[in-house]
């Protein structure tokens, strides 16, 4: 079984989310990947429109 926490934690990084996406779009930065500074495809914002890395920097997150 997984525990992915309550709705709201998830609306709550949903949130974050949003807001860092509108910082990007402040600061011009927005649709770029914050990693490799890559831009992000059209499809991934479709698909994710608080995306802040490319499919390939998503894939090798290192957190931690
Ligand atoms: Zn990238």
């Amino acid at each position: 079984m997984v525990d992915e926490g309550s709705d709201l934690d998830r609306l709550a990084a949903q949130l974050d989310a949003v807001e860092a996406a509108m910082a990007r779009l402040d600061a011009g930065t927005y649709g770029t990947c914050e990693q490799c500074g890559e831009p992000l495809t059209s499809s991934a914002l479709e698909a994710d429109v608080t995306a802040s890395r490319c499919a390939s920097c998503a894939q090798t997150r290192n957190d931690g």
